[in-house]
């Protein structure tokens, strides 16, 4: 795989000349991709196309070392869009997100009294009402900075009826980007958990709320569970689970909901 990697990148020189209708175009071919590929350049870098992004299962990536975002040839505009916040989030906000967070938490400042005014008006107040509520929650960096890259796809994609994850059946492509941005809170929530330190009031709330969004209506128990501090792995794998603080036996079905299972009690 290393040598994969070793092999020269091709960098984007010049975009091709045709371009491509309708909202989600692939990426190359957006009518918007030279504006985009403008700030990029001024803030020093390069767009690249590397093929063997997909052996990865990856249709883009952001590489703040190597100053390049990367993308399949047939990477679609809502994904570049994905990747292009990571580079705003990583240029504008990342160094100082702690900062900026204690202070909306503390003193209920807003992104926009902390950020710059021409930062302020180039992100807009949607982004900047996004930011005051994530970073209000208590969300760890990488949860903040995954859910607005989603929030950028869905403004794109349009938001359809949310379907939840656990639920099975066909799910939206909006419910399936939607989802990456709820794993990536209650994944980031869960290690401080795992660091043995405590949540705050808000973020068990954020947890609570990505953890029903997931779950569906049994997601109420299942957050009860997590935050009461029951493994996580009685809570994501399948089959029968144990939860021994509720003495409780609990299984997911084949269409992802839980449930508990009745008439079953260890003696204790
Ligand atoms: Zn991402």
């Amino acid at each position: 795989m290393q040598e994969i990697r070793e092999l020269p990148l091709l960098v984007v020189d010049e975009l091709p000349s045709k371009k491509m209708k309708g909202r989600n175009p692939l990426a190359l071919f957006h009518p918007e991709m030279e504006k985009y590929l403008e700030v990029l350049r001024e803030k020093g870098y390069e767009l690249v196309i590397d093929p063997t992004n997909s052996l990865y299962g990856a249709g883009a990536y952001f590489a703040p070392s190597e100053k390049l975002i990367s993308l399949n040839p047939n990477s679609s505009w809502q994904t570049f869009l994905h990747g292009f916040q990571h580079l705003e989030f990583h240029e504008l906000i990342k160094r100082e997100f702690y900062t900026f967070q204690d202070k909306i938490i503390r003193q209920g400042s807003s992104m926009e009294d902390l950020l710059q005014p021409e930062i302020v008006s180039y992100l807009g107040p949607k982004k900047i009402q996004r930011l005051d509520k994530l970073m209000g929650q208590g969300l760890p960096v990488t949860a903040v900075n995954e859910t607005m890259s989603v929030s950028d796809e869905l403004d794109l994609i349009g938001f359809k009826k949310w379907v939840p994850s656990a639920l099975g059946g066909k799910l939206t492509s909006a419910a399936l980007t939607q989802d990456y941005a709820l794993r990536h809170q209650i994944n980031e929530l869960r290690k401080i958990l795992d660091r043995g330190a405590t949540l705050t009031d808000a973020q068990k709330g954020a947890l609570r709320q990505a953890l029903l969004k997931r779950l569906g209506g049994n997601g109420v128990l299942v957050a009860d569970l997590l935050i009461m501090g029951v493994p996580p792995v009685a809570i994501i794998s399948g089959g029968i689970h144990y939860i021994k603080e509720k003495n409780i036996y609990l299984y997911k079905d084949d269409e992802g909901s839980w449930h508990i299972v009745q008439g079953i009690k260890k003696n204790q």
